[in-house]
């Protein structure tokens, strides 16, 4: 067993049954903060993705294949990797070039970008409709190490998958001694709030964790009830800009969570074109836009979105 099976094995497990499912998506977007393990789980989906051998989606590390991959030797894995502060465009046209190619040992090709968050914006916006339309059988994987860098419309293209992070043990002990349920502790850790839960206390985080889960609801189900609930529900419950943070964090959160759900739907436009809008959102909110102005426009697209115009 590779040590990413035993570090990650929630995601591990779950791209292994994708591709059991033959479920696979066209690309990929792994985030996490240690760039070590991004890397090795994205060689570890490739090793997933081609070898022989493989037993329920896992790979068995032995084969030819899987050994070549290792090795960053085997020419259906395209890998990107780049020392310079950013990847430029020329880079990625000429990665397009050698992917437009047919698969030299398979009929499935992949393509790994390291270190993507170092994409240009003119880079970005050439991958975007090779990640759409990719010209056959590709599986793309960008490897970075947030989303933070991202165009909104790459992010809606790609499922984004976050690698768990080393629980802080202390941290967890903290907030248990705070009055924080395991549950509750357990969406700080998966939303990545440690830094700002600190001086919340329980009962209010559990408040704001409500109020985001409902609104949630409401803007993907009912937005002209969504649109009133933010000055009706919302903002008496927030009562600064970490709170603010907070809230919209665990909206993203409920929104990644979604788009994987949706990922088969045939509202999938939908869902996408809401994802954009929400990180269009939390950008205005970044630029100090109100947070209540931020939401409620949001809400206001939501309902122009869900009817169709
Ligand atoms: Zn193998």
């Amino acid at each position: 067993m590779t040590a990413i099976v035993s570090t990650q094995a929630q995601i591990t497990k779950e791209l292994a049954q994708t591709i059991v499912a033959q479920r696979v998506s066209h690309s990929y977007l792994f985030v996490g903060a240690n760039q070590i393990q991004t890397n090795e789980l994205g060689l570890w989906f490739c090793q997933a993705l081609f070898c022989q051998n493989s037993q329920a989606g896992y790979p068995c590390l032995q084969c030819d294949y899987c050994r070549r991959i290792a090795q960053h030797d085997f020419p259906d894995v395209v890998l990107v990797q780049s020392d310079k502060q950013s990847i430029g465009v020329d880079e990625i046209r000429s990665v397009k070039l050698e992917m437009g190619q047919t698969g030299v040992e398979s009929a499935h090709r992949a393509c790994v970008i390291m270190g993507a968050e170092k994409l240009t914006v003119a880079a970005e916006n050439s991958l975007l409709k090779f990640l759409e339309e990719p010209a056959g059988a590709i599986t793309t994987i960008l490897l970075a190490n947030s989303t933070n860098n991202f165009l909104p419309t790459i992010l809606s293209r790609v499922q984004i998958i976050q690698l768990a992070a080393g629980q802080d043990e202390q941290l967890t002990q903290k907030l248990h001694s705070q009055g924080y349920s395991q549950p509750d502790i357990d969406l700080i850790h998966k939303a990545h709030l440690e830094n700002l839960v600190a001086a919340e206390d329980a009962e209010h985080f559990t408040k704001l964790k409500t109020q985001a889960q409902s609104w949630f609801k409401l803007l993907i189900t009912n937005p002209q009830q969504a649109f009133i609930a933010v000055a009706a529900s919302i903002l008496p419950v927030i009562e600064n800009r970490i709170q603010q943070q907070i809230f919209l964090s665990l909206l993203e959160w409920y929104f990644s969570q979604y788009l994987q759900q949706q990922a088969q739907q045939p509202t999938w436009h939908q869902s996408r074109r809401l994802v954009e809008q929400f990180l269009h959102a939390q950008k205005l909110w970044q630029a100090n836009v109100s947070f209540e102005n931020s939401l409620e426009q949001l809400a206001l697209i939501a309902d122009s979105i869900i009817k169709g115009s």
